[in-house]
């Protein structure tokens, strides 16, 4: 079983190492490091949304949209930083902060 999870990580890998629009919609992108392609992923330690690599010690967010409720994940383009708090803007144009970019268009 295990073996077969790690393949499939791997694939997942390889296709979002090449095209990072997307990895907000699988899933399994928040248990894979995209700088080193480990599983050993676990929820970073005192703050909050943030995931960490045991193997290389990357760290990214990945969360909840406080306001639509889809994921927003710092390694996709789709979700940029926020220029007020600094985490990430959701597709939805909101931020967890409160800022609201697609008011401002
Ligand atoms: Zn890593
Ligand atoms: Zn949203
Ligand atoms: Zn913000």
């Amino acid at each position: 079983m295990e073996s077969t999870d790690r393949e499939n990580a791997k694939k997942l890998f390889e296709k979002y190492r090449k095209q990072r629009d997307g990895i907000r919609n699988c899933p399994e992108m928040a248990s894979i490091c995209l700088i080193c392609g480990s599983i050993h992923v676990i929820a970073k330690e005192g703050d909050s949304g943030m995931l960490i690599c045991r193997n290389c010690g990357f760290s990214w967010y990945r969360y909840e949209c406080s306001a639509c409720g889809r994921t927003v994940d710092g390694r996709d383009p789709k979700n940029p930083g926020c220029r007020k708090c600094g985490m990430r803007i959701c597709t939805c144009g909101r931020c967890n902060c409160g800022l609201d970019i697609s008011a401002t268009i």
